[in-house]
């Protein structure tokens, strides 16, 4: 695993909006940096899940968060300008972004492949990261440092058959990520980041190795350490690269209370 021992309040302050927030690696990842001190926005379609995670949050005693219901498979480039208006009337700036949202589509040769499935997937891993990191980026500006991870996959690394249009999406991301990490390089307070959770038992895992035994992979809340510290001051350096939330640190002198 990846490793990271985070200070306890490594994210005071931060606003950090994470897609993809109503379960799975999302709702891990929400509960782990509001519990480091952050003040996250949650995002997703089903609202009963994101206001039972609101709770949970603010039952906690953590930081109180927002909610920011949205569909992204929208593209209407208006409606992530709305998203911007809302966040920068209540924060006035963003100090980081996990695009984690994410669709698996059905797993077929690209010969079987209907064409509406990859334009789904496609939108929902891809465009809508690029829509809304594009909208997103005044707000990230207004921050002393941002920081955007893109939630990547080994099949965005490296292609296998019958993945199609996710793997293709995020191979999508890893260019993306790669473009705006160098645009951004020495410019701008903002960094960029991939960032691979590895098999993670989730519904999406469960739907795509149906035979496996969910256990065998790490839970959610198991591989966050990579996120936490992609998020906090630690990482200020690293930008551009590819990590892996289930590898040992490239940076190993990190360090902080355990
Ligand atoms: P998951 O349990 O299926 O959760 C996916 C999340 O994405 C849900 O919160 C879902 O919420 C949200 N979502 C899907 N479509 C959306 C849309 N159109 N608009 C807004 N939100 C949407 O998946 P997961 O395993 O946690 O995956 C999280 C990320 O990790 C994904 O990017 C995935 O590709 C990546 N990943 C996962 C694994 C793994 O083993 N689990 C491995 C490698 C990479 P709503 O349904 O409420 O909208």
């Amino acid at each position: 695993m990846f490793e990271y021992h985070p200070q306890k309040n490594c994210l005071a302050n931060k606003i950090i909006l994470i897609t993809g927030a109503s379960e799975g690696i999302g709702r891990a990842l929400a509960l782990t940096t509001a519990a480091h001190g952050a003040t996250v926005l949650l995002n997703a379609r089903n609202v009963e899940r994101l206001e039972s995670l609101y709770d949970e949050i603010v039952n906690a005693g953590y930081p109180e968060p927002a909610i920011c219901p949205m569909d992204l498979s929208s593209q209407n480039y208006e409606d992530y300008i709305v998203l911007q208006n809302s966040i920068g009337e209540a924060f006035g700036r963003l100090d980081g972004i996990v695009h984690n949202a994410g669709q698996l589509g059905r797993l077929n040769p690209i010969s079987n492949t209907i064409t509406n499935d990859w334009l789904k997937v496609m939108q929902a891993n891809l465009n809508a990261p690029f829509f809304l990191t594009k909208a997103l980026m005044p707000l990230l500006e207004e921050a002393p440092n941002a920081s955007i991870i893109f939630v990547s996959s080994s099949v965005g690394r490296k292609g296998r058959a019958n993945w199609g249009a996710y793997a293709a999406s995020k191979f999508g991301v890893e260019g993306l990520m790669q473009v705006l990490a160098d645009e951004l390089e020495n410019i701008s307070n903002i960094r960029v980041n991939s960032l691979n959770p590895g098999g993670t038992n989730t519904a999406m895992r469960r739907m795509a190795f149906p035979g496996e035994k969910p256990d065998s992979n790490p839970s959610p809340s198991a591989i966050t350490p990579a996120f936490l510290y992609l998020l906090s001051n630690d990482s200020l350096n690293v930008n551009g690269q590819a990590l892996n939330a289930q590898s040992g640190s490239p940076y190993p002198k990190l360090s902080g209370d355990k």
